[in-house]
């Protein structure tokens, strides 16, 4: 098992696969993308946990593939790479989004170290979230299961309980449904597409209020313009405070 899957959206090849060659050996799994589009594509397929982006690339340029990018991986973890000299670029990297720059020419040890730093402080390894608990409704995404107070176990679909996870892990932000689709299927963004998200929540909501149909908005509320997010009265007892931070934002 790998450290992390990292993709690497760079143009030079030398420094390409000098770059790959070091990750690999310090543990990680480098994806390789030669221009701005491949490594837009590469960067959105589910499983990444950084991104290192060269700025001037053919095809799209790394400040462009960042903004695009953020659009749906809002936390995302990106270090740039950028020459000597040049700090308008980095600051504007840095401005769109990035987490971190190194600048060009680097040694593999201070890359790697820079790509442990940033992935240590990534909210996107967050600890995974078992047991979501509303009144008597208890989830248990371990076992794709819900249940309402002493009634029968209801199942939950592999998706569903994505989606689930994905709010979880993210309970301060609305979630846009570009950005479930992008993590869940690895699909570019397309409106047709996004309905399909819809359809999930909606049966979703209906498994999770059971018989009471005040609840149906309770446990995945809508944020208008925005998506979906996990309701403030959601508990996960697994993670101690994080009820207490949702109540302020609703
Ligand atoms: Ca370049």
């Amino acid at each position: 098992m790998s450290l992390g899957r990292i993709v690497i959206v760079e143009d030079e090849t030398p420094i390409r696969e000098g770059v790959a060659a070091a990750l690999r050996a310090a543990g990680y799994e480098p994806v390789e993308a030669p221009d701005g589009p491949s490594g837009l594509a590469a960067a959105r397929q589910p499983g990444v946990d950084l991104v290192l982006l060269d700025l001037m690339l053919p095809g799209l340029d790394g400040l462009e593939v960042l903004k695009q990018l953020r659009q749906t991986h809002a936390t995302l973890p990106v270090i740039i790479l950028t020459a000597r000299g040049t700090e308008d670029e980095r600051v504007a990297g840095l401005g769109a989004g990035a987490d971190d720059y190194v600048v060009k020419p680097f040694s593999a040890r201070e890359l790697v170290a820079r790509v442990e730093a940033v992935l240590r402080r990534s909210p996107e390894r967050p600890a995974a979230v078992g047991i979501l608990l509303l009144g008597r409704t208890r989830v248990d995404l371990q076992r794709r299961e819900v249940r309402s107070g002493d009634g029968p176990a209801q199942s939950l679909s592999e998706t569903e309980c994505a989606i689930l996870a994905h709010l979880a892990a993210n309970p301060n932000r609305a979630i846009s449904r570009d950005e479930l689709l992008t993590r869940l299927w690895g699909l570019a963004p397309s409106g047709i597409e996004t309905r399909t998200i819809d359809m999930h929540v909606a049966r979703l909501r209906s498994k999770l209020s059971g018989d009471d149909s005040d609840k149906t908005e309770k446990f995945i509320i809508t944020v208008r313009g925005s998506g979906y997010m996990l309701g403030p009265d959601v508990q996960s007892p697994a993670s101690s405070g994080r009820g207490d931070s949702a109540g302020a934002r609703s």
